[in-house]
């Protein structure tokens, strides 16, 4: 999109005034700009059967996606929906035990697929009375059963009722797909862009200063980025990102870095995060003594996973184990695994086939979830 706004008049105005100059942080990257992208923005209404759940997760065309019925015409409840979002469709956001009803039930209704990430949602109805089709926005909630299918945030182990309820009140879709960022190949363009922030105009200068003072090592998991240096992160320790004084700055890599708190749209692909994995590994950083270990250096979208392995006692897994392949085909990573077992669980569909052609027994992290009882069996 060209500009043709002229600005010279504001400018004069600025200096007239004697303003500070202050740094504008771009957010006009948030602006997908791939047709697809486009459409999965403003919602696309697609088939429920076009809607692919391989991993647990919700997708459409390799991009992560939530799904809603935006009909909601039945007992006139438009009104009191576009009053009260919570009373309206529930959107989803993984393959959940509602949508296994309807597809039992065959009712594959028309769902809009959309990554827009702020919870609003467009809403429609038609008044029977009055014959005429009402519009609008609405505040929507996400599903339990979603939550619950994958265990977010350790969901399942949350009491049922008022703490529930709670917990989907102050659900942050940013939150959700950050989690799970690493388990689609295309992210949505101006998701991928935001995790490029910068924060001034010299923040470049800084952060390349930060880095090569600490060698381009993560100061918390003590990875060596020097080869890799995009993937190593200048973090803000007080999280005030106007504070560039040196104390307050400390070189992340980029899997650190997104596991601090209150860390939000640090988005980081598949490929990159088995490229950390792989170099922890090589690295000699992959120690685990703890579940709490294995937490740690696993991908975040593991975590619902490794909360419900924890309480089976089972050996401690390895993180990214790259399965080498004697036909010199590509190496196979998987997130975790049991070697001695042959048992894994592992994000990406292609190389967990490739495993599985091995002997291993390879779980998605859906079925390692559902099938849990019987995983453990295999690694005991
Ligand atoms: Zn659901
Ligand atoms: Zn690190
Ligand atoms: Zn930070």
């Amino acid at each position: 999109m060209k500009l043709t706004v002229d600005l010279s008049l504001l400018q004069q105005a600025v200096i007239t005034m004697g303003a500070e100059k202050i740094t504008y942080e771009p957010t006009t990257s948030l602006i997908p700009t791939k047709k697809i992208d486009r459409d999965l923005f403003d919602g696309l209404e697609v088939n429920f059967k076009d809607i692919e759940f391989d991993t647990g997760l919700a997708s459409y065309k390799g991009r992560q996606v939530l799904l809603y019925i935006k009909d909601h015409s039945y007992n006139n409840k438009i009104y009191s929906v576009l009053d009260d979002g919570s009373k309206g469709n529930k959107y989803h956001v993984a393959d959940c035990s509602k949508l296994d009803e309807m597809r039992r039930k065959g009712r594959f209704e028309r769902y809009v697929v959309t990554n827009k990430l702020d919870g609003i949602f467009a809403v429609s109805g038609n008044d029977k009375h009055k014959d005429i089709l009402i519009e609008g926005e609405s505040k929507l909630s996400v599903c339990q059963y979603c939550l619950e299918s994958i265990n977010y945030n350790k969901f399942t182990s949350i009491p049922r009722g008022i703490v529930r309820r709670t917990f989907v009140q102050n659900f942050e879709l940013a939150d959700f797909f950050e989690t799970y960022s690493s388990f689609f190949k295309f992210m949505p363009k101006g998701i991928a862009d935001s995790s490029a922030s910068y924060y001034s105009n010299d923040w470049k200068l800084i952060s390349n200063k930060v880095r090569t003072k600490f060698n381009f090592q993560c100061q918390q998991c003590g990875l060596d980025l020097n080869n890799y240096k995009r993937l190593l992160h200048v973090h803000h320790i007080n999280a005030v990102k106007s504070d560039n004084s040196s104390v307050n700055l400390t070189p992340l890599c980029c899997d650190c870095h997104r596991k601090q708190p209150d860390h939000k749209h640090i988005f980081i692909n598949h490929e990159d995060t088995q490229l950390i994995s792989t170099l922890r590994r090589a690295q000699g950083l992959n120690v685990r003594k703890s579940w709490l270990d294995v937490y740690k250096l696993a991908d975040p979208g593991m975590h619902g996973v490794i909360d419900v392995l924890e309480k089976y006692h089972l050996s401690l897994p390895e993180i990214s184990y790259i399965v080498k392949n004697n036909k010199k085909e590509s190496e196979v990573t998987l997130e975790l695994a049991w070697p001695f077992k042959k048992v894994a669980i592992a994000i990406d569909k292609p190389q967990a086939i490739a495993a599985t052609k091995q002997g291993w027994k390879v779980y998605s992290m859906r079925h390692a979830l559902s099938q849990i009882d019987e995983l453990a069996q295999r690694v005991r």
